[in-house]
């Protein structure tokens, strides 16, 4: 067995606490261990405690001595589009002149654009670029990621998307929670209704059968697909075994978390334009909202979700970055913790608990990452500053000094 003693870090920030969700005041309590460390066996955690605590346990221990940096655990990003071909500068550029997103799709840019851009891509080259960008989460002290697929809109497409994350998954630190997203945009050529049809049909089944996904996502927007229609979807992927998330309620109040609710989905993501009867039932169906920041902010947009009134309603509230070509070409959590704070209002302390523990329940993995206790796995990382609040608070600014996965340093 490999021992590792980590010692002196100004702040172990471990997010032990009740073994569920956190709601309210708890998103605050962020268990800081000062002058703290740790014991890891092999690819989990031993001990956590005092650094003097661990020293004194540490016989045959390899040392490593943080120097006075805060040790979180790895961020945990909930929602990410990790599997794309290309980018989509000409929009940047296009969006920057005030062209809207009718005009952009015009001139041949947004999503199609990207889905034309990953159809003729080669899984080889695909797996290349997406290497590329789980080496920046990793960069920015991600270890998890949940990633969707959703720019192949074919069978075959979608298939090689998801084949794409679960070689990554394999060959890559990087942690990935497979979601599959069929029913992100309606292709060319299809209505709706028959494309959603070739989602529950011919998709769904594959990818349940063949196990490449653990969830299934929905677009549910004016334009892409109604209520009826992402209803009809998720219920055929929930029959399959598939647990639900929804892109919902982001440009327009469609009810779509109220739809969440009533489908038992474990998130509901943007909510940038849901109402208090749509947290409200959120609550007493337990689904966690995961809000996303950086889409509004890279959209030149000020309407920020609600986090304040969501966590005073007792919600499980979850931050990601919703790494995209579009709206959201991120990968950084610290970034996404400084929009949380200073455009949303949470507390630095709120933003870490949304961004690690709360999203690993997210994932359904909130007994094994998320936080630093013993028997979770050893996936954390340190930073160059002192105080945990610091990284809300330094924007732009890249501090990681070190990221381990499992007891290993991958950065
Ligand atoms: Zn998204």
């Amino acid at each position: 067995m490999k021992t590792i003693a980590v010692l002196h870090a100004s702040q172990l920030v471990t997010l032990a606490g009740p073994r569920r969700p956190r709601v309210n005041e708890e998103m605050s309590e962020l268990a800081i261990i000062p002058n703290g460390g740790m014991l890891i066996h092999d690819d989990k955690i031993g001990r956590v405690g005092p650094s003097e605590e661990i020293e004194r346990n540490s016989d045959g221990a390899k040392i490593i001595d943080v120097g006075g940096r805060i040790v979180l655990p790895g961020f945990v990003d909930a929602h990410t589009h990790l599997v794309f071909a290309g980018n989509r500068l000409d929009d940047f550029e296009r969006r920057i002149r005030g062209e809207n997103y009718e005009q952009i799709a015009k001139a041949g840019g947004g999503i199609w654009s990207t889905v034309e851009k990953t159809r003729s891509a080669t899984a080889t080259d695909l797996f290349e670029q997406a290497k590329k960008h789980a080496e920046w989460f990793l960069k920015c002290g991600t270890t998890t990621v949940e990633a969707k697929s959703g720019y192949g809109l074919t069978v075959n497409d979608e298939l090689k998307v998801l084949g794409v994350m679960r070689r990554l998954k394999d060959d890559m630190p990087l942690e990935i929670v497979p979601t599959f997203l069929g029913a992100h945009a309606v292709p060319r050529g299809m209505s709706t209704d028959e494309y959603v049809d070739l989602v529950i049909n011919e998709m769904l089944p594959r990818v349940a059968a063949e196990k490449l996904a653990e969830f299934c996502d929905v677009f549910c927007e004016r334009g892409y697909f109604d209520i009826a229609q992402s209803r009809k979807t998720l219920s055929a992927a929930k029959k399959l075994g598939l647990k639900l998330r929804g892109h919902v309620d982001q440009l327009s109040n469609s009810a779509g978390a109220n739809l969440m609710a009533e489908l038992g989905a474990t998130t509901a993501d943007h909510l940038e334009k849901t109402d208090k009867n749509g947290f409200a039932a959120m609550r007493l169906a337990g689904v966690q909202p995961v809000l996303l920041p950086g889409s509004v902010y890279a959209l030149g947009s000020t309407a920020y979700p609600g986090a304040r009134e969501m966590i005073e309603s007792g919600l499980s509230v979850v931050l990601a970055t919703d790494f995209n070509p579009g709206s959201s070409p991120t990968s950084s959590m610290p970034m996404v913790l400084s929009l949380a704070c200073a455009q949303m209002k949470m507390s630095p302390a709120e933003a870490i608990t949304a961004s690690t523990i709360n999203a690993a329940y997210s994932l359904n993995r909130g007994d094994t990452i998320g936080s630093l206790e013993p028997e979770k796995l050893a996936n954390f990382a340190t930073f160059d500053c002192e105080d945990y609040r610091e990284l809300a608070y330094w924007f732009g600014i890249s501090l990681t000094h070190a990221v381990y996965v499992r007891g290993n340093r991958v950065v």
